[in-house]
């Protein structure tokens, strides 16, 4: 396995581009300038020119085209998009002096649509999700010359590209194989963590066709394998983390589906599907950016509705009001208050948030309630080792800290 690098700035003196095998090189970039969230950039580099797979993002990908210049003196004859996620085609306008053609599976143009249509809200979610500020306006993304369904092959200087699609973290997925180096690039269906499989913001992803087509990328039998944020060069590794990549995403499938099978609601299946501790406790899947309990709600999401089988969630009035009638048979903040603390002690903190919502819900103002909430959620993002959930913390956190902030001046 090529070395992760941690601490990486959003963007480097100087590139460093790293050999994976003869004709190939590999840029990790930061993303947010978080650790748990970077993304690859490969090239491979033949006689007749090269092909770049995922152009990585602005801030990096003009280093990336002139290092690619520099290095080879070959044009860009390709661009592959592995997905449409921004980390890992945004920059691609960098390449529009070369005229590459650009390839990418037939979904990722109404993928680009709806981002387009959701703009606003992508912008609000990510700035949460990444704990990232993004600047607003329109984000203007290069879409592919060519797409293609299910498979697409070419040859450039005496090596083949054979592109497969593949779903999973979403559904535009390219798979590359390039048989003469054995070499498969996956985008973000390979990961060195717990599968991206689940988003608390985001559409439902796909665990079953995510295992199925990193099972067909295996059975390929690749030397080397690049994904999202790894890059591995021994046959064992690979195949260690493929299967148990494959396992887990098929473990969490079949337990969802059987579980709504067996007409168990969405709030047990959180409770009852845990990990065997094989892949709860593997070095590979690791619940640093995602973690089991989005992956049930994306698959739960796919596959039901939203009725819990009570007859109070078919309707169910806003949380304020029934916060409203629990305070009023409290009769006391401070129980409230109490309880939350007590809990929070305890280490209880989901339970110890949900507790102080019997006051937040009717009166998110409320300052004793939101001091607690304060000291919560310091809590939470001092513990969570999860960077998508320990991110919301953190953006609630502050807006606690700035708002009790504007309260002190004002008093
Ligand atoms: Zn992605």
């Amino acid at each position: 396995m090529l070395e992760r690098k941690r601490g990486l700035p959003l963007v480097p003196e100087k590139l460093d581009a790293q050999p994976v095998t003869d004709g190939i090189r590999v840029v990790q970039n930061s993303v947010v300038g978080q650790d748990a969230h970077t993304a690859y950039t490969s090239w491979v580099t033949t006689p007749g020119g090269t092909v770049v797979i995922d152009p990585g993002n602005f801030r990096t990908s003009s280093m990336i085209n002139k290092e690619i210049a520099r290095e080879s003196g070959k044009p860009v004859r390709y661009l592959i998009y592995s997905h449409a996620h921004m980390d890992h085609i945004g920059g691609a306008a960098a390449f529009a002096d070369q005229h590459p053609r650009i390839i990418a599976h037939e979904n990722t143009i109404p993928r680009l649509e709806r981002y387009a249509l959701t703009a606003d809200y992508i912008r609000h979610i990510n700035s949460i999700q990444f704990h990232f500020s993004i600047p607003p306006g329109r984000y203007s993304p290069v879409y592919p010359t060519e797409t293609y369904r299910d498979e697409y092959r070419f040859e450039l200087g005496g090596r083949t590209f054979e592109l497969f699609h593949g779903k999973g973290e979403t559904d535009d997925h390219t798979l590359v194989w390039v048989p003469e180096l054995k070499a498969v690039f996956c985008g973000d269906l390979l990961e060195a963590s717990f599968p991206n499989l689940g988003n608390p913001f985001k559409v439902m992803r796909y665990a079953r066709e995510w295992a199925e087509a990193l099972e067909r990328a295996l059975a390929l039998d690749p030397d080397f394998a690049i994904g999202g944020d790894v890059v591995l060069v021994d046959r064992a590794r690979i195949r260690e983390l493929f299967k148990d990549n494959i396992e887990v995403l098929r473990f969490l499938e079949d337990s969802v589906v059987n579980a709504a099978n067996e007409g168990k609601n969405l709030e047990q299946m959180i409770e009852d599907i845990q990990l065997p501790p094989h892949l709860e406790n593997s070095p590979n899947l690791r619940q640093e950016y995602s973690r089991r309990e989005f992956a049930i709600y994306s698959i739960w999401k796919r596959y039901c509705g939203y009725f819990d089988f009570s007859p109070s969630g078919l309707l169910p009035r806003p949380r304020r009001e029934i916060a409203g009638v629990v305070r009023e048979l409290v009769g006391s903040d401070e129980t409230v208050l109490n309880k939350a603390r007590e809990l929070m002690e305890s280490g209880q903190l989901q339970l110890a948030l949900e507790t102080l919502d019997i006051i937040l819900k009717v009166d998110y103002e409320d300052i004793p309630a939101r001091r607690v909430r304060q000291q919560i959620l310091k809590k939470l993002t001092g513990t969570d080792t999860c960077m998508m959930s320990r991110n919301v913390w953190t953006h609630y956190l502050e807006e606690d800290e700035a708002f009790l902030a504007k309260q002190t001046e004002e008093g």
